[in-house]
């Protein structure tokens, strides 16, 4: 029988094992609960300015190429994992739903595999319990969401009116490392996200007036340093965590913060505030790991920890974010490293298994 794999989640990660397994010859099908492939990483905008920045925001469409009509692979959206056994080989039950919310025209599909690969990706954190007025006033807005206006507008506009704003601050760390929601982790990607897109902003509308307010900015990779050296000379970076938000009357956002240096409590008003909020644990990943009777990590995750040891012995593997905060680049290695993984499994157990039946051959 030909080697095969179920892939569940169609992001940058997903798409990444799907494809490497499928040069190999591995027959995969993919599982993608959105009506689209492509993940988070095909709704964030290209941030180049005078050159290049490196965000890999455009490399989900060449991974997206390297999936379709590949004869290898088989892609399944708007479908979801119901039921997962396994005998030897997983058996798997998948509710095929090309139709949208409407149940009563899925359909049920079986199929089997030798691995799987939790490719469930994260979840951005929701702020509407913070006090920033999320939801509340529209032009409080989350980093995503601000990735989405970029795309379609090629600037920022407001949402409340579509004009573009004069001044705006940023609030970094929006659910991550935050004790009270017991999210101690840094995301990974939003200094960096956020960086590029104040750059993206102040390039087109060289007058605009950008504020960022952080506890700490994190990035990584060797252009990073140069983009936040530039960062500190055209942006006000404070290190604050701004009080709560209100309204003005000419619709505007009023916010204060503790100056540290005058010892002072200050008042100011933007035009557009722009929250960076958490990579969390999705729903996906949280269901898939029931399914799997995989243990989470105790962020929520499904990395391997002291709950579990997610190295694929049992024949299940993770690709990208679903074990945590990751980059574009650095789920795409992740993704190519779980599919060397799982290809040694395979390997491995077919190995064992002409080995047993050598054994069975000249057993007695
Ligand atoms: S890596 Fe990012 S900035 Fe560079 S071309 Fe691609 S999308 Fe644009
Ligand atoms: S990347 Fe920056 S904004 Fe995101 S959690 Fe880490 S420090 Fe906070």
């Amino acid at each position: 029988m030909e080697s095969s794999v179920l892939v569940i989640g169609g992001g940058i990660a997903g798409l990444t094992v799907t494809h490497e397994l499928a040069k190999l010859g591995i027959k995969v099908e993919l599982v993608e609960k959105e009506p689209f492939l492509g993940g988070h990483a095909i709704q964030l905008t290209c941030k180049a300015t005078e050159s290049c920045a490196k965000c890999g925001a455009c490399m989900v469409q060449e991974k997206l190429s390297n999936v379709i009509c590949n004869e290898n692979i088989i892609i399944h959206t708007g479908a979801n994992l119901e039921r997962i056994s396994k005998n030897g080989r997983f058996i798997y039950n998948i509710q095929l739903n090309q139709n949208g919310t409407d149940k009563s025209k899925c359909t049920d599909y079986s199929s089997s595999a030798d691995a799987v690969v939790m490719a469930t990706g994260f979840e951005p954190f929701n702020p509407v319990k913070k006090p920033y007025g999320y939801k509340v006033f529209k032009n409080v807005i989350t980093n995503l969401e601000l990735e989405g206006i970029l795309k379609i507008n090629g600037n920022a506009v407001r949402p409340s009116d579509g004009a573009p704003p004069d001044k705006i601050a940023f609030i970094q760390c929006v659910g991550s490392r935050d004790s009270k929601l017991n999210h101690l982790w840094c995301s990974k990607i939003c200094c960096a996200s956020a960086l590029r897109m104040a750059r993206v902003i102040k390039t087109r509308k060289p007058e605009t007036s950008v504020t960022f307010f952080y506890i700490d900015i994190q990035g990584s990779g060797k252009d990073f340093e140069a983009l936040y050296e530039k960062a500190r000379e055209d942006f006000r970076m404070i290190r604050a965590i701004p009080g709560d938000i209100y309204k003005t009357e000419d619709d505007r956002i009023k916010t204060s913060f503790f100056d540290c240096l005058s010892k002072k409590n200050i008042e100011e008003v933007y035009d557009m505030i722009v929250l960076s909020v958490a990579m969390i644990p999705g729903q996906g990943t949280k269901k898939l790991a029931e399914i799997l009777g995989i243990i989470p990590c105790d962020t929520g995750f499904v990395g391997s920890c002291e709950n579990n040891d997610i190295a694929g012995a049992g024949g299940v593997f993770v690709a990208g974010t679903a074990g945590g905060p990751l980059s574009i680049a650095e789920s795409i290695t992740h993704a190519v490293k779980t599919a060397w993984d799982v290809v040694k499994y395979i390997k491995t157990r077919d190995q064992g298994a002409k080995g047993s039946r050598g054994q069975e051959d000249y057993g007695d």
